[in-house]
């Protein structure tokens, strides 16, 4: 069965949600940083089952201008990623309250937290970010190896078929 969900990226300006995105569509890494201006949409496809589920992932532009989104970014989502980066505490210690005003409006969609830039972070870092942080995340990636990038789009598609 052919299936199409729409996913949105969420979170602060450089923690790797274009490249995520850019690792799990074309398996490619670039260190330049390309500012997303507005919004970017690429589309793949998974098998999944029996499903064929194209996954429509837009590419939300970061900032703390994120509240003040057109609704059309996130009208009709069926998952949410939101992306932190392990390297900068500002970016995981207020993800309930920004996360809220999404899942406010986008009840039923299917929602994992990842934890990105895992490759910049050594064992004390990652005890230290353990220790500190409050809450829950589904994975901990990078862009740059691929280090659970194709786990989370998966696991985010099941969850959307679910
Ligand atoms: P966005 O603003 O959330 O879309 O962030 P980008 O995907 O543009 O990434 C911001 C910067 O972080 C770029 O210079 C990327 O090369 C770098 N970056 C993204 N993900 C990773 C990662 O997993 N590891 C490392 N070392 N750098 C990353
Ligand atoms: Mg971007």
């Amino acid at each position: 069965m052919k299936i199409s969900k729409k996913v949105i990226l969420l979170g602060h300006f450089g923690v790797g949600k274009t490249s995520l995105v850019k690792r799990f569509v074309v398996q490619k890494f670039s260190e330049e940083y390309q500012t997303t201006i507005g919004v970017k949409i690429d589309k793949k496809e998974v098998v999944i089952g029996d499903h064929h589920l194209t996954m429509i992932l837009w590419d939300i532009e970061g900032g703390k201008s994120q509240q003040h989104l057109p609704p059309s970014y996130f009208a009709g989502a069926h998952g949410i990623i939101y992306v932190f980066d392990l390297t900068r505490p500002a970016t995981w210690e207020a993800i309930d309250t920004e996360l809220q005003y999404f899942t406010d409006r986008l009840p039923a969609a299917t929602l994992r937290i990842v934890g990105n830039k895992r490759d910049l972070v050594d064992e004390l870092q990652m005890h230290d970010f353990r220790e500190r942080y409050r809450g829950h995340w589904d994975y901990l990636s990078s862009a740059k190896t691929g280090e659970n990038v194709e786990e989370l789009f998966m696991a985010l598609g099941l969850g959307m078929l679910s």
